[in-house]
């Protein structure tokens, strides 16, 4: 948590999820291990300047119930105490990913896009190719 001014007005919205990098994904099989990633509950997958990350909707196990207060505040992690405004989701408001996956179905539309769509515009250019070739 930062600043306390703005803590105290917000109910510890970062203390509601995790996120962590992931590697970038690179062929057909990787994306559909992401698409496994998002067929569970609560997680979601974002790209923000150009890196990957998994997210996971969990709140924090110290955040208390009626006041959004940190229950270890004085011994909280690292992590914690790292956390600034600049990030702040409370500040920040909606974000600005370049993707964002909410469940496993826009990643199987998204792979059929990336990849099958470019296999017919293959076939495509190979079909012209062909036609040409027999003029
Ligand atoms: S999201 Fe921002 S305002 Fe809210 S508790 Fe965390 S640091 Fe404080
Ligand atoms: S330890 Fe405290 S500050 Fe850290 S995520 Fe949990 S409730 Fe928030």
């Amino acid at each position: 948590m930062a600043k306390k001014s703005l803590c105290k007005k917000c109910t510890g919205l970062c203390c509601r999820y995790f996120a962590l990098p992931i590697e970038t994904p690179e062929d057909r099989g990787d994306y559909d291990d992401i698409r496994w990633y998002l067929c569970h509950k609560d997680v979601t997958v974002f790209v923000e300047k150009g890196d990957w990350y998994i997210n996971m909707k969990n709140k924090c196990r110290h955040l208390l119930k009626d006041d959004h207060k940190c229950e270890i505040y004085e011994k909280r992690p690292r992590l914690c105490r790292k956390y600034s405004h600049d990030n702040c989701d409370f500040v920040d408001g909606d974000y600005d990913y370049e993707l964002h996956f909410t469940n496993d179905r826009q990643m199987e539309e998204y792979i059929k896009l990336k990849f099958d769509n470019n296999v017919n515009e293959k076939k495509k250019t190979k079909k012209v190719k062909k036609k040409k070739s027999k003029k």
